[in-house]
């Protein structure tokens, strides 16, 4: 237990604020983007820089806390917290640095998805990433990274080039493939079990203007646009990425209101290129498929397509999340997901498959932690509602939905589509033949796992 001499400690020692219960502030700074998860630290330290991030980790280190550390707070599982321990805040360490002539970007650890996409573009510039922009670049980039970009560039790791990093003894290392090789070749897929990373360097890309957004079309024709999905996937440019989505037409603006509330199979796309490019590499679609309830494609700039879902979700939604990453779609399977998805418990639930081909498979399954460079889609079942008391529903739901599809896909899951309540097992189905390796990179780095509140990799035994 600590006494007020231990926190009048911490707080001389950092530059940030410290709260604890007692607090003003704490109840604000303690909410999790998701709200079924309720956990209630001793201490929050809100790390101003790498100084504060030193001492905070040495602190819970020498008084035995448990060590949390929180980037965007936007993990299904809260693992961005903890209960009774100390949560090392890194949300407000969030400067970009666009080298525009190295096609570069350095980003600190509180930035988010948004912060990150709108200092790009400003350079015609965009770092592959995820598709909300409210999403912690930290923990999505430590467990993988995928987004529009993907198909074209790979995962946000695969655009990794280095890594600041505060260790478990309060050490300060700097990991690239010059630099402890074997733990950048780690946090590339291995979330965060080995250090508290407080600057990150990527590769940008040239991404501006993008002809995006989703088309609908209504249930009834779900079964034939996903045979035929699974199939143009593979013919379709790297520049286009289609994810696919059975779920409800949200009733709310923009949609029209003749079409709120139906059940729907959608695709929501982006095209990295000219209207003109997009139109045509979209083609095969417009000429395959049923019409269409809804059509939202358009010329936009990328940041615009990024922003596109942040109404829909805003912080304080309960959500309940089940992953799997997805190899083939056999008739089976799409039929097993239609049986699920009609059982949806709520308007904004829903199951999206994103594509995760093209040049992630370009990189060994042994290049980086992140193994599973066989997978066509990474499959995220999303139970979502704004209504705590339907919590019971979602997760009902969602796990009854991954029993049903389970067996047609790979054993292991997106570490960062898992609530806090996965079997160790899936975790070590889900980094495959590279587990050994992270727990032997994990003894080297974090000997007593000292940071365990992520989907954890126990050291191996020496
Ligand atoms: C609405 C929504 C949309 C999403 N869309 C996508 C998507 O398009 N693509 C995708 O890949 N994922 C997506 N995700 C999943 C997302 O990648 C995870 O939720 C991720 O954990 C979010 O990172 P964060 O920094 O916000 O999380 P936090 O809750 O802050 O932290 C999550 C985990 O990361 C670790 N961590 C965070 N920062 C650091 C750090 N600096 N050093 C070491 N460890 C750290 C923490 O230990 C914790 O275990 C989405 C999630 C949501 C809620």
């Amino acid at each position: 237990m600590l006494g007020e001499p231990e926190i009048q400690e911490l707080r001389n020692a950092l530059r940030g604020n410290v709260m604890g219960p007692s607090d003003q502030g704490y109840e604000e700074a303690r909410q999790l983007y998701n709200g079924m998860i309720d956990k209630r630290p001793a201490l929050i330290g809100r790390c101003a820089d790498v100084a504060d991030v030193v001492s905070a980790v040495n602190f819970g280190r020498e008084h035995g806390l448990l060590i949390a550390i929180r980037g965007g707070g936007h993990n299904g599982g809260g693992l961005g917290s903890c209960d009774c321990g100390l949560v090392i805040d890194l949300s407000q360490m969030k400067g970009v640095r666009v080298d525009p002539e190295a096609r570069t970007v350095r980003v600190g650890p509180g930035c988010t998805q948004g912060d990150v996409d709108h200092a790009a573009h400003a350079f015609g510039l965009a770092v592959p990433a995820g598709i909300v922009s409210s999403t912690g670049v930290a923990g999505l980039t430590l467990g993988g990274g995928t987004g529009y970009l993907t198909r074209k560039y790979g995962l946000t790791i695969d655009n990794l080039i280095e890594a600041d990093v505060v260790l478990a003894d309060g050490s300060f290392v700097i990991a690239s493939e010059e630099s402890n090789p074997d733990l950048f070749w780690a946090l590339r897929g291995g979330g965060g079990n080995f250090g508290v990373v407080t600057s990150f360097l990527f590769r940008a890309h040239p991404v501006h203007m993008v002809y995006a957004g989703p088309i609908f079309w209504d249930i009834a024709h779900a079964r034939e646009i996903m045979r035929w999905y699974r199939g143009f996937l593979s013919t379709a440019p790297e520049e286009l990425c289609c994810f696919l989505g059975l779920k409800t037409v949200p009733s709310t603006a923009p949609f029209p209101r003749e079409i709120w509330g139906q059940r729907i199979c959608a695709l929501i796309s982006c095209y990295n290129g000219s209207e003109e490019e997009g139109v045509a590499a979209m083609l095969p679609l417009r000429e395959a498929l049923p019409p269409r309830l809804l059509d939202g494609m358009a010329t936009m700039p990328f940041p615009a397509l990024q922003g596109l879902f942040d109404p829909l979700f805003p912080p304080g939604l309960q959500w309940y999340w089940k992953g799997d990453f997805v190899k083939d779609l056999p008739d089976e399977a799409i039929d097993a997901h239609l049986e699920q998805a009609a059982k949806t418990p709520s308007e904004l639930s829903l199951v999206h498959l994103y594509p995760i081909d093209g040049a992630v498979h370009r990189v060994a399954a042994d290049a980086t932690a992140w193994s599973p460079r066989d997978a066509t889609w990474s499959m995220v079942i999303a139970g979502i509602d704004p209504d705590p008391g339907k919590a019971p529903d979602l997760k009902r739901w969602a796990r009854q939905y991954w029993e049903a599809v389970h067996p047609f896909n790979l054993e292991g899951g997106y570490v960062n589509f898992m609530m806090q309540d996965e079997e160790a097992s899936r975790v070590q189905a889900t980094y495959g033949a590279n587990y050994e390796r992270l727990a032997r990179v994990k003894s080297r780095y974090d000997p007593e796992n000292l940071f365990r509140v992520n989907q954890n990799i126990p050291p191996a035994a020496s």
